[in-house]
């Protein structure tokens, strides 16, 4: 077999997420309005409506889940937020440094590019980061997925929910309405590209989503809202670097097994790249 690709040609990786409910802060952006002709009803099961889940938030659950990795590491990760945002959160801030942190920035002092998350999710005006974090657009229609430019099968849906008064003489009358953007049964792929790549960086990746995956449950690992009622349970894998476009789509195609190649090339990754992404991570990791 010929698939020696160098770990320096990686430069586009997918995701694999997949969510039975995902609700995203940011909300939603759908194409409903020409979907519909102006017949829009929210529950009706027959909208066939697509949209773009925007990067916001699917970038601070990878954040998150990278910023454990580098702790189980041994290291301290950036933090997410700049020292002055806010003073009346100081407290929670010098918290955080006691327990797994550095100051976000901090870390350019021991190591030019700084530490491994900085390099990636970049913190100042001119350093926007050596990862590109796209939306994932996703479509009810199968058919009409491209898993390999970051597409996802997904429903839209707007969740109405009443809140009432809990006050009993109100007899549960509605305070108020409110709306939320979700889509349901989401499954497709997060497409990230590297604009330069790393061997950490992979490696960081890798571990970061394993990570996610095993702590899908866990509130602090959830993507988007509505965790308390089951959101944001994401299960996801690292799509194997080494496929082609084909066998990147067989993965979604339920009519098809893997075939005997791909078998291989997980087998490739598992045991001749792996290894030595992860102590490229482990040494980046010690040296800042
Ligand atoms: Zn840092």
């Amino acid at each position: 077999m010929s698939t020696d690709i160098d770990v320096d040609q990686i430069t586009d990786v997918f995701v694999r997420i997949h969510a039975d409910l995902l609700v995203v802060g940011d909300s939603i952006i759908t194409d409903r309005h020409h979907a519909s002709s102006g017949n829009y009803e929210d529950t009706d099961p027959q909208n066939q409506i697509g949209g773009l889940i925007p990067a916001f938030s699917l970038s601070g659950w990878l954040r998150h889940g990278m910023e454990a990795v580098i702790q189980e590491y041994g290291g301290t990760a950036c933090h997410p937020g700049e020292s002055n945002a806010n003073f009346r959160k100081e407290a929670i801030y010098n918290r955080d440094l006691e327990s797994g942190y550095h100051e976000k920035g901090s870390c350019v002092d021991d190591h030019e590019h700084g530490c491994v998350v900085f390099d990636l999710f970049g913190g100042f005006g001119n350093n926007p980061g050596k990862v590109m974090r796209r939306p994932i657009r996703f479509s009810p229609v199968r058919s009409g997925v491209d898993y390999t430019r970051g597409q996802a099968e997904g429903h839209y849906r707007r969740l109405n929910r009443n809140i009432v008064s809990r006050n009993r003489d109100d007899h549960r009358d509605p305070l108020r309405n409110t709306k939320l953007d979700a889509v349901g049964n989401l499954d497709g792929c997060w497409h990230l590209s590297f604009r330069e790549t790393k061997p950490e960086f992979l490696g960081i990746l890798a571990e970061a989503v394993a990570y996610l995956d095993n702590h899908n449950t866990e509130f602090m690992h959830q993507l988007g809202g509505m965790r308390n009622f089951g959101g944001g349970i994401v299960d996801t894998e690292l799509l194997n670097p080494l496929y082609e476009e084909r066998e990147l789509r067989r993965v979604f195609n339920r009519a098809q097994k893997p075939t005997k190649a791909m078998g291989g090339k997980d087998e490739m990754w598992v045991a001749d790249y792996l290894p030595s992404l992860q102590s490229a991570l482990a040494e980046r990791v010690e040296s800042a």
